[in-house]
């Protein structure tokens, strides 16, 4: 069977491509490696969507996930190996061959790359407030980084633990001010600036963490859990035979949608772009499906 539109990715720019390509009747396979939803998931509240004043990064995703599941697109969860310039995908399980492709992996969760950081995972690291801030309960934690999920990271976990680390590598938050100017007023806050975490210390689980300043002063922090919120990385290696990256990993495109491999198409946060939000890899997602469905049989 030869689909019309496979789209590499269950995130928000691939499940709105999906949406887009069903809705046009089009025959639409989704893979996707892990689960529905992509980095949005991660989000506490989200207040800058057009439209919905306030919801929760899951139930967004979840609403997102059913009202393409309800359209009838086949979703298949399978982690892709390759893609190659015929336009056949490679799972770990199958081989799927699609009239177009649309690539929208997204991005993950950027790592401190400390030694103990992979083993902690799980036992007191983190880099998902919303999925385990509630085993913290009244206890220490710290959140690391300096853009908007470190800032909403630190205000809603201060809700729940008992005393909040906000540790920062510069003076200047990356994230917007309203955000900064909240955390200003909470009392169990305190703020490390100019400060990077150099270990992460425990065995069965992390007990604390040493982090130096710029002026070398080391300190040892006792902390019950870390919560990582530094950015993210793209994970496009994968595809580095048929499209082209830039020095980050990003996919590069011309114009936003194309990629240099035929009727192989880009969308969301996985490409070189300047604003990576809900509001524009949802726009990728729509935009790639219609090109795809306009080129798909020339
Ligand atoms: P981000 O904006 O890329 O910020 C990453 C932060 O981590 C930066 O402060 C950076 O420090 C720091 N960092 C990077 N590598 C580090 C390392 N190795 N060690 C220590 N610190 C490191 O990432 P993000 O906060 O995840 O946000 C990603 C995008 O989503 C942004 O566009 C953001 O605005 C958006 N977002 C929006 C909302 C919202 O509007 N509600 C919520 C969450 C995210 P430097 O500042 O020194 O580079």
């Amino acid at each position: 069977m030869i689909y019309d539109i496979i789209i590499v990715g269950a995130g928000p720019a691939g499940l709105t491509a999906a949406l887009y390509a069903k809705r046009a009747n089009k025959n639409v396979l989704i893979l996707e490696g892990k689960t529905y939803g992509g980095q949005i998931i991660n989000t506490p509240n989200i207040v800058n969507y057009p439209g919905i004043p306030s919801i929760s990064g899951f139930d967004y995703a979840t609403n997102l996930y059913n009202q393409v599941l309800n359209f009838g697109v086949q979703i298949v969860f399978e982690p892709v190996l390759r893609v190659e310039e015929n336009r056949t995908v490679v799972t770990n399980k199958n081989s799927y061959q699609g009239k177009t492709i649309i690539i929208a992996t997204g991005a993950e969760n950027r790592k401190l790359n400390l030694p103990n950081e992979d083993k902690l995972v799980g036992k007191g690291v983190s880099y998902c407030a919303v999925c385990d801030g509630n085993f913290f309960k009244d206890k220490v934690v710290a959140v690391n980084g300096g853009g908007n999920t470190a800032l909403e990271d630190a205000i809603y976990l201060s809700n729940i633990a008992s005393k909040l680390y906000l540790i920062h590598r510069r003076k200047q938050f990356r994230g917007d001010d309203r955000y900064l100017e909240e955390i200003l007023t909470k009392p169990n806050i305190e703020i490390l600036y100019d400060s990077s975490i150099i270990s992460l210390n425990g065995d069965d689980h992390l007990t604390s963490i040493d982090v130096k300043n710029v002026s070398g002063e080391l300190i040892n922090l006792p902390i019950d859990a870390l919560f990582i919120a530094i950015g993210q990385t793209p994970k496009n290696e994968i595809f580095q035979n048929i499209v082209d990256l830039d020095q980050n990993g990003y996919i590069m495109s011309p114009d936003g949608v194309h990629t240099k491999a035929e009727k192989i198409y880009v969308a969301g946060d996985c490409r070189a772009k300047d604003l990576r939000q809900l509001t524009t890899a949802v726009a990728d997602g729509s935009i790639a499906a219609t090109v795809a469905m306009k080129e798909m049989e020339d």
